[in-house]
């Protein structure tokens, strides 16, 4: 298929320089495959799909440690009890951010 297009290009470069065909002709159809393979490479991300879906099953989180995610645009906090992945939650279109407090051992 590229060799094609080479082969087509060239002799299209060819035929404009001789005056026998206008330049657009030569440089429309590049442009047209260069559309459609951005288009073809969009899609094909969507294809393959999130990345931050974690692989293995949820793990709960130590009881010793306390793991807060606080969002620094409104001020929300969610306390973690499962851990689903290691990319921390995201509000108000940003990552939350994460503060680990551990149980202190003294009575
Ligand atoms: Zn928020």
């Amino acid at each position: 298929m590229k060799r094609l297009v080479m082969v087509l290009f060239l002799v299209g470069v060819v035929a404009a320089s001789r005056g026998l065909i206008p330049w657009q002709l030569v440089f429309a159809p590049l442009l047209g495959l260069l559309i459609w393979s951005i288009g073809i490479a969009s899609f094909g991300s969507l294809n393959r799909g999130a990345a931050h879906i974690p692989d293995g099953p949820p793990e709960a989180v130590d009881p010793d440690e306390r793991v807060t995610y606080t969002c620094t645009g409104c001020g929300a906090e969610v306390l973690l009890l499962v851990r689903g992945s290691a990319m921390p939650p995201r509000h108000c279109g940003e990552k939350m951010h994460e503060r680990r407090e551990v149980r202190s051992t003294r009575a």
